[in-house]
C-alpha cells in the first residue's frame, strides 16, 4: 500500500498526493465519503493513475460544515483557522464567534485577519469592535490583500491553514495574492472519470512551501457546531472555562438559572455581553444538539 495526502475532493473523487509528488485519483474503498481534504491516506493503485483509498489515518483535527439537515466534513488535520473579517461589507460578529469557537472545540489555532485596512476611516470602527477578541487572547492581523500579502505570510509557517469568513470580506483575493507562489498540486478530472458529478465547489489544498499549507474551500462560510453539545460549546468560549462547574446546576445552560456562575461574572462584567449572547445564539439557533 501507499501513503498521502488527499488535496482534492471532486464529488466521489479524492485525488490523493503521494509522498513522491505524484498525484493519484482515488475512490474510497466500501463506505460512501468519510475522506477530507487534508487526509493522510494509504492507497492500493490500480493502474498508474487511479486508485482506491482503503485506510485514513488518525487525524489531528475534523472540520465539518454543516445546515440544519447535513452535517459534511470539509478538511482534516487543519492546524489553523484564519477568520476574514472587513469593514466594508460589515461583518457578523456571530460568524466570528461562532468560528472562534468550533476552532476552539477542535483545539485549532484562531487567526482574525481584518482585510481591506486600506480602506482606513471604515476600518477604524471594525478594529475597535475586534478589540474584545484581542483582550481574550486572540491575535488580530490587519491587512490589505489588494496592496500587500506579505504581513499575512509568517503566520501561515507551518501550518495547515483554511480561510473562513462571509462571502464579500476577501478570501479569494487573499488566496490569489498568495497562490503566486504556491504550487498547485491538483490536475483536473476530466468530467468522465468523476461520472458526470462535476460541481462547482471543490474543496483543494496548496502547496505554500514545505511546511505550510492552504486548504480553499470556495462557498465556506462558516463551520457547523450541530455535532457539539452546549456543554462543548461553552468551553469553547475560552474565557467561560474558569466559571465552568461552579454553577449551582450542573446542567445549566446559562441562560437565566438561578445560582449561574456565568451569569454572575457577567453582572461583575467579568465577561462580556457581546459572548454571552452569541453563545445564546449559538445554543438557541440548532447549531448545537440541546
Ligand atoms: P470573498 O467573497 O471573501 O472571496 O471576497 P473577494 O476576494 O471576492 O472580495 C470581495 C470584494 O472585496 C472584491 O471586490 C475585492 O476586490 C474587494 N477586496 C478584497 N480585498 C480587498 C482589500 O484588501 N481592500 C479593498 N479595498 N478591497 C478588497
Ligand atoms: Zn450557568
Amino acid at each position: 500500500m501507499l501513503e498521502g495526502q488527499v488535496v482534492a475532493n471532486y464529488g466521489r473523487r479524492y485525488e490523493v498526493e503521494l509522498d513522491s509528488g505524484k498525484l493519484i485519483s482515488c475512490v474510497m474503498r466500501g463506505k460512501k465519503g468519510g475522506v477530507a481534504c487534508g487526509d493522510r491516506v494509504f492507497i492500493t493503485p490500480s493502474g498508474t493513475e487511479q486508485g482506491a483509498i482503503e485506510r485514513i489515518a488518525p487525524r489531528a483535527s475534523l472540520l465539518y460544515r454543516s445546515d440544519t439537515f447535513h452535517t459534511k466534513i470539509i478538511a482534516a488535520n487543519v492546524t489553523q483557522i484564519i477568520i476574514v473579517a472587513a469593514a466594508v461589507p460589515s461583518f457578523y460578529e456571530e460568524l466570528l464567534n461562532r468560528c472562534l469557537a468550533a476552532a476552539e472545540a477542535n483545539n485549532i489555532k484562531a487567526l482574525i485577519v481584518l482585510n481591506k485596512c486600506d480602506l482606513s476611516e471604515e476600518s477604524k470602527q471594525a478594529l475597535n469592535n475586534l478589540q474584545l477578541y484581542r483582550d481574550l487572547g486572540y491575535e488580530v492581523l490587519q491587512l490589505s490583500a489588494k496592496q500587500d500579502i506579505s504581513p499575512l505570510k509568517p503566520y501561515l509557517k507551518g501550518h495547515t491553514s483554511v480561510l473562513v469568513g462571509q462571502s464579500g470580506m476577501g478570501k479569494s483575493s487573499i488566496i490569489n495574492a498568495l497562490l503566486p507562489e504556491a504550487r498547485v498540486v491538483t490536475a483536473e478530472i476530466s468530467e468522465a472519470l468523476d461520472s458526470g458529478r462535476h460541481t462547482t465547489t471543490h474543496t483543494r489544498l496548496y502547496h505554500l512551501d514545505e511546511q505550510s499549507q492552504i486548504i480553499d474551500s470556495p462557498g465556506l462560510q462558516e463551520f457547523g457546531l450541530h455535532h457539539l453539545s452546549p456543554t462543548e460549546i461553552d468551553h469553547a468560549f475560552i474565557e467561560f472555562r474558569p466559571y465552568l462547574g461552579h454553577c449551582k446546576f450542573n446542567n445549566c445552560l446559562h441562560i437565566s438559572e438561578p445560582g449561574c456562575a456565568l451569569l454572575e461574572a457577567l453582572e461583575k462584567c467579568e465577561i462580556s455581553k457581546r459572548r454571552i449572547s452569541a453563545y445564546h445564539k449559538l445554543i438557541h439557533a440548532g447549531h448545537s444538539r440541546l
